[in-house]
């Protein structure tokens, strides 16, 4: 297939299109609205092709679909090659079959979590297209836990670049946080902000604000509206749905997705969109059920966030709900504009009609214990609470002829509480997680204010 250019436009249609590269470095569109390929790519004829492909070559493939003559091939598969080298699993993201499902693991990479096979491939597109200019990219994030861990480690050690990632002190489980600062290289900065989650998103917004020192020092966000991360998560549900549907000589499969700020289920839907043999998405939330809510009902309405076990899902506002609404609305910016509006305005919008690609539920804290406890008993898996929020929904949702993937989003050993509320103990260990106690940290602990922490981030690049 011939290169070409790839552009890229706004949901609200307020940009002028940008190619790959400059959608990568914009994250949120300057109309605050969120990027997406100006036209999906249609695949279905090359479907036979790439079912033997192992994930990186398939990564390969499907990505240069939306990168375009930005990064030329031998470029590309570098990238790829190298995000991938920090997997521990060679297949990358195995698919294991238990029971009446099939589990894609998505958890073989650094931090033990889904965000890693997004944030390893951007960490190296920052530095690719870095290298050879006189700009640098200073990243500066607020996290609860897992999207910090998985950015420090996709960007760590890398030229050009530096992290600051603001966690609030002593209130991020401690695996997350010493995944953080047991991380050395110098281009990472680990600030323990003595407040809570929302004053390190103060912050944030705060030195985001004051543009003078945004400029001088080229702030930039990692978030999870970055197209980039949309686009490395379509790879492995052609991966996925390929093998299976082969392997049962179905014409497709189903997907279940365990969902908190619509990334992944929504990288779910752009599949489905290119033509992967994927029949339905299957949309599991916990107790915090907006999403749920608004595919069964069109009603999409903010509600208060509740804690629970599974905390990366602990979400009212799914950030990339918007990117869905523009195709839902027809591909008609106006539609998301005025939408988007309503919702800031009132908290809630509703959307007529129902999209048949999706069936949706939530799982209560009780069927996520009771999940974990039934694999493990029944088929010797151990399930993390986010999975399981994803295999509990399925399971409502079986279907004779048509066989079902469970994405696994975080490997159990990095949520031992929940592991051990559900089954009295805790069978699974993980070498990774066992050693970070005993290796040294480095953080700052620093007020939670916007002044401390400029004059740490100035003092650090002046080094
Ligand atoms: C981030 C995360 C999710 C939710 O993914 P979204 O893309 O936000 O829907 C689910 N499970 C784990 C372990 C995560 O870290």
């Amino acid at each position: 297939m011939p290169s070409s250019s790839v552009r890229y436009i706004s949901t609200r249609g307020g940009i002028t299109p940008v190619d790959f590269r400059e959608a990568v470095f914009m994250g949120l569109a300057t109309d605050g609205g969120l990027l997406l390929p100006a036209a999906l790519p249609n695949v279905k004829d090359r479907l036979a092709d790439w079912a033997d492909l192992p994930y990186v070559r398939l990564a390969e493939e499907v990505i240069s679909l939306f990168v375009g003559d930005a990064i030329p091939r031998s470029d590309l598969r570098r990238i790829l090659e190298k995000s991938y080298s920090t997997f521990e699993h060679p297949d990358i993201v195995p698919v294991v079959q238990c029971g009446p499902v099939h589990v894609m693991e998505l958890f073989h990479g650094p931090t033990l979590a889904f965000k890693d096979i997004a944030l390893q491939v951007l960490g190296n597109l920052f530095e690719y297209f870095l290298a050879g200019t006189d700009n640098s990219l200073n990243i500066i994030g607020a996290t609860s836990g897992d999207t910090g861990s998985a950015a420090i480690h996709g960007v760590r050690g890398k030229k050009k670049i530096n992290i600051f990632i603001m966690h609030p002190c002593g209130k991020v489980s401690p695996v997350q946080e010493r995944q953080m600062t047991t991380v050395l290289d110098r281009n990472v900065h680990n600030i323990a902000i003595k407040g809570t989650f929302d004053d390190g998103q103060r912050i944030l917004k705060e030195i985001f604000n004051d543009l003078p020192f945004k400029r001088r020092y080229e702030l930039g966000a990692v978030n999870s509206v970055n197209w980039a991360r949309v686009m490395a998560q379509i790879v492995y549900y052609f991966y996925a749905s390929l093998r299976l549907s082969r392997q049962y000589n179905v014409s497709a499969v189903q997907a279940s997705v365990p969902t908190g700020n619509f990334g992944d289920i929504f990288a779910g839907y752009l599949a489905v969109k290119m033509g992967a043999p994927i029949s339905r998405l299957i949309l599991a939330t916990n107790e915090n059920d907006i999403l749920a809510k608004f595919f069964n009902t069109g009603i999409y309405e903010r509600g208060e966030v509740h804690p629970t076990i599974s905390p990366s899902m602990d979400i009212q506002i799914a950030s990339n709900f918007e990117r869905y609404l523009y195709y839902r609305c027809g591909s008609n910016p106006e539609s998301v504009k005025e939408l988007m509006e309503i919702f800031r305005d009132s908290g809630r919008i509703e959307v007529a009609g129902v999209d048949d690609n999706f069936v949706a539920g939530s799982a209560t804290q009780q069927e996520i214990l009771k999940t974990i406890r039934h694999y493990h008993q029944t088929y010797g898996y151990v399930l993390d609470p986010h999975s399981a929020v994803g295999v509990a929904v399925a399971e409502r949702n079986l279907h004779e002829k048509i066989p079902t993937v469970c994405l696994a989003t975080a490997h159990p050993a990095k949520f031992a509480h929940a592991i051990e509320q559900a089954l009295g103990h805790n069978p699974v260990q993980h070498p990774a997680i066992e050693k970070l106690m005993d290796l040294p940290t480095r953080l700052e602990v620093l007020p939670a204010n916007k002044e401390t922490v400029e004059a740490f981030i100035r003092d650090q690049l002046q080094n």
